[in-house]
């Protein structure tokens, strides 16, 4: 895909930026991406990767906007309120920028062929969703199509960030699993600090647009944590668990 003089003009920072050049901001421009789950991680993910130049966007969650999802989910207003955020996220995104193609759907994504098949579709998915069973999933649908999968994490004041690729010997999502230890719910019960969101959501369109242009490093397994309490970043490394009920 060629880029025009007002893409060369608008994306002139990264493409500056050495060994991304024109070519990389090119693979952006041809990359679709699904985004599931328009809470605060979603949010910060669509409007970096829009801004960034990425091609294309499918939005996917059936919420509505509430007042106390404002905090966070930075697309959103007051006046947006009881609107479908999906609707409202498409609105915002197309203001900023009117090249990326925005998609949306307020369907729950699920393990159902209609999602497998957009799966296949799609460059990469991005899980910004906030239960379990939700990244259970997406881990399962990205693994029998092979799609790229960026994972956040974020409550309290703590955040996490994995990215699965398929090579092989690379953990998938269910082999974190002796992570989670006992399910500890929602923000909801939880409580999360507003910019912890931010932060994570950020790492993921980071992750993201690496990812989608092999630039830098490969990060094969790699799990990050932020401990926002006490203003640090763990890398981990994780090993692919040969008795996973998915992948092995
Ligand atoms: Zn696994």
């Amino acid at each position: 895909m060629s880029l025009s003089d007002h893409a060369l003009l608008r994306y002139d920072r990264q493409i500056a930026l050495k060994d991304f050049d024109i070519d990389k901001q090119q693979q952006l421009a041809a990359a679709k991406v699904i985004i599931v789950g328009m809470g605060g991680l979603g949010c910060v993910v669509a409007t970096y990767l829009a801004s960034s130049g990425i091609g294309q966007l499918t939005l996917v969650d059936p919420d509505t906007v509430s007042l106390s999802n404002l905090p966070r989910q930075i697309l959103f207003t007051e006046t947006d309120c009881g609107k479908a955020k999906v609707e409202v996220a498409k609105q915002q995104l197309a203001l900023r920028n009117p090249d990326c193609q925005v998609i949306i759907s307020q369907q729950a994504f699920g393990k159902s062929s209609e999602w497998l098949a957009r799966c296949a579709e799609h460059n990469m998915v991005i899980d910004c969703t906030d239960q379990l069973s939700s990244r259970q999933q997406i881990n399962h649908l990205c693994f029998t199509t092979s799609t790229p999968l960026v994972s956040g994490a974020a409550i309290r004041m703590e955040g996490c960030v994995i990215s699965f690729t398929w090579q092989k010997d690379e953990p998938c999502y269910e082999c974190l699993s002796h992570f989670f230890g006992e399910p500890v719910g929602s923000c909801v019960e939880n409580g999360v600090m507003a910019p912890l969101t931010g932060i994570i959501g950020s790492l993921q369109a980071m992750e993201a647009i690496r990812h989608l242009t092999q630039y830098g490093s490969e990060t094969k397994g790699r799990y990050l944590l932020y401990d926002a309490m006490n203003f640090s970043f763990t890398p981990l490394k994780v090993k692919r668990n040969p008795d996973c009920r998915l992948c092995a």
